[in-house]
């Protein structure tokens, strides 16, 4: 029997997947039975009455650290003491920019494990010690892992099969080659006739893609994707 793809998210905000999990590709890929998503509360792992699962930095600074030992605790029984294979990925304004290249080669992996932070981030061991990858999704500062994890999931269910409606769709898209953008698409209106500050304008088409030659069309969008990779 074929695999389901497992994400485990570790996060202290479980509800914030709700709906979007619960929607589109992803809520289609569940109930296809292709990918599972496991959301783990921190919080269930702290260690005090107050359900704390952060403290001050060492050396000072701003701003609340969540804690290895925790998180750890987590891992540990999530991914059944070991028994269970994980690639871990934790979230980092700080980490290897994510990229098209990252999710083809984490499309691989049975299992997937998402630590997402918060506050001022996590402690540096769980990076160094814990975590198989630290990623950032861009160069900027984000409140939280749980966007990032959102991304995460979803670039890599759209690329597993029975997930998009046509599978053509991955063929020819953005970035699978680094640098190379898909050519800009049209659909109908062929003309559109907006009216703006009493001028009347013609949007149209490239009329090469009304032509019905294939080849010219290959050929105008290879074109376009070479304009568009500077
Ligand atoms: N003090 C940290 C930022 C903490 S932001 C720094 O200067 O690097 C809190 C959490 O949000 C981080 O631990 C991380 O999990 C998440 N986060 C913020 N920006 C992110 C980004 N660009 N990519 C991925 N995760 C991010």
């Amino acid at each position: 029997m074929k695999k389901i793809k497992t994400f485990n998210i570790l996060t202290i905000y479980p509800t914030i997947f709700d709906s979007y999990f619960n929607l589109a590709l992803i809520k289609k890929a569940i109930d296809k039975k292709i990918i599972k998503i496991k959301i783990h509360n921190l919080r269930d792992y702290s260690v005090d009455n107050y359900k704390s699962v952060d403290d001050r930095p060492y050396g000072g600074g701003a701003g609340m650290i969540m804690r290895l030992d925790i998180i750890f605790k987590a891992i540990k029984k999530i991914l059944k003491n070991g028994k269970t294979k994980s690639h871990i990925i934790v979230f980092s304004a700080k980490g290897k920019v994510l990229t098209q290249q990252s999710l083809e080669k984490w499309k691989k992996y049975d299992n997937l494990t998402l630590i997402c932070g918060r506050f001022e981030g996590i402690d540096q061991r769980v990076v160094d010690k814990i975590a198989d990858e630290e990623v950032s999704i861009g160069e900027y500062v984000l409140a939280g892992g749980e966007i990032p994890a959102m991304i995460v999931v979803e670039g890599i269910a759209r690329l597993l099969k029975g997930v998009l409606g046509n599978i053509d769709s991955l063929k020819e898209e953005s970035h699978n080659q680094k640098g190379i953008m898909e050519a800009g698409q049209y659909t109908r209106p062929e003309k559109f006739y907006p009216q703006i500050k009493n001028k009347k304008l013609v949007w149209g088409v490239p009329k090469i893609l009304l032509s019905g030659n294939h080849k010219a069309i290959a050929e105008y969008r290879n074109q376009k994707t070479k304009i568009n990779k500077k």
